[in-house]
């Protein structure tokens, strides 16, 4: 399989998984994009999935990653898929896909946990470092993924003030080859920043850097398989297919993965793309204008983006077309008053605790009374001040967040000044 920048229209420039992975950001600006969309067998699918996620999931990265060994990539995803994944139902009618089991307690452990494995096992011992900004749940995500990873140096980018403490706390309470950079800025500004440096051919003649946002290949694609674990189970117990999935989005990986899924095959409806006031594609949705801005700051900060990388994804998968983007998927935006209320209506009436970001999927679930599931992308207890605030009571914490919040904090304050990484980084 060859590798494609969204924007090498002609396909010229084609790239192998390894140079596609370690450039993170394709050169001309682009996201890299496999050259077709392979297809699975659904029968096969289902009986996997039956068994386990990561029988499943083994397949699936065998089909996507073809030119992979395939006993090599057996190794390699069940190793990174070994915590728990569930359909859950709050009520009749009602269900949420628990993406938040696994070691830092949000979906992006599925991408990054996936992507720290392969970049360990494509790497050629040369020493590489990891650029990631993060509004929140990246910066633990990768944290964790690549912690401990040989010739790796992860440096986390985040905005002062605009992530929660116990996020803070996950990034910055590792310490070995993970260094968490405190920016004076919002997150586009770290978002800026990153893909600043990679377009510094001069910084890169000196060091190798890459990246892991959802813009790399290596943290996207792993995102679709889920979508077929959710499909089998909701299968099986609604007794029906084609759901409509709502996912609660920021910049838009997880969605364009959704998207991709239905192309390798998966029979969904279609997709409700779940936005808090950051609503720049569900505008689009509505009037074909695309209207990048800056990002506002909401109760579900892990989906403040202005401006989603991932929308170029989403075109492609669309062949540019506004037409068919629209008949595939529906947006919805909503508030951080109807956020809190939402958390306060899911306990009072299922005693459920839903954290903010998992609550603009069950409003947009209510709102076009769609059937199918949501995505539920982080536990909780990630977020107890909200929590808090729309129910008077706190969250438990997990064993694993209750640690990192006892650990001292560490990081480098930055600038938002380009200047400013360069020097860090060198
Ligand atoms: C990252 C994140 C999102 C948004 O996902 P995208 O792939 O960026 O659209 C939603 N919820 C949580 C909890 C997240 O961490």
């Amino acid at each position: 399989m060859k590798y494609y920048s969204t924007r090498d229209k002609e396909r010229k420039n084609p790239f192998s998984l390894k140079d596609a992975a370690f450039a993170g950001l394709a050169p001309d600006g682009g996201l890299f994009i496999p050259e077709h969309i392979p297809e699975v067998d659904m029968d096969k699918v289902e009986e996997l999935a039956s068994k386990s996620y990561a029988d499943m999931a083994v397949y699936l990265a065998q089909t996507v990653f073809d030119d992979i060994p395939a006993e090599d990539m057996d190794a390699l995803v069940r190793d990174a898929y070994d915590f728990p994944i569930e359909l859950n139902s709050i009520a009749e009618g009602l269900y949420n896909l628990e993406l938040f089991h696994g070691p830092t307690y949000a979906f992006k452990d599925f991408g990054a946990r996936f992507m720290g494995r392969m970049l360990g096992y494509l790497g050629d011992g040369e020493p590489i470092t990891i650029l990631a900004a993060t509004s929140g749940d990246t910066g633990s995500a990768v944290a964790h993924g690549f912690y401990g990873v040989d010739n790796v140096r992860v440096v986390i980018l985040y905005p002062d003030g605009k992530v929660s403490p116990l996020q803070e706390a996950q990034m910055t309470t590792l310490g070995g080859n993970i260094q968490p950079l405190k920016v004076d800025g919002n997150f586009d500004d770290c978002q800026r920043l990153v893909k600043t440096m990679f377009k510094d051919e001069e910084l890169r003649s000196k060091i190798r850097i890459t990246s892991a946002n959802s813009i790399n290949l290596l943290r996207w694609l792993p995102q679709s398989f889920y979508y077929f674990y959710a499909y089998c189970q909701w299968k099986k117990r609604t007794g029906r297919t084609d759901p409509v999935v709502v996912v609660p989005s920021g910049n838009y990986g997880n969605l364009a993965a959704g998207m991709f899924a239905k192309r390798m095959g998966l029979p969904v409806a279609g997709f409700v793309a779940a936005s808090n006031a950051n609503d720049v594609v569900p505008e689009y949705l509505m009037t074909g204008e695309y209207r990048p801005r800056a990002s506002v700051r909401t109760v579900a900060n892990a989906m403040d983006v202005g401006d989603p990388s991932n929308f170029e994804r989403m075109l492609w998968l669309c062949n540019d077309s506004y037409d068919m983007m629209k008949s595939e998927i529906r947006g919805y935006s909503c508030s951080d008053s109807q956020i809190l209320d939402a958390i306060k209506d899911i306990y009072e009436s299922y005693g459920y605790i839903s954290d903010p970001h998992s609550a603009v999927g069950y409003l947009a679930t209510r709102h076009y009374s769609s059937d199918g599931f949501w995505l539920s992308t982080a536990h909780a207890a990630k977020f107890c001040e909200v929590i808090e605030r729309a129910i008077s009571r706190m969250p438990e914490l997990p064993s694993g967040l209750s640690l990192a919040m006892k650990r001292e904090k560490q990081f480098t304050r930055i600038s938002s000044k380009d200047k400013d990484l360069v020097d860090f980084l060198l």
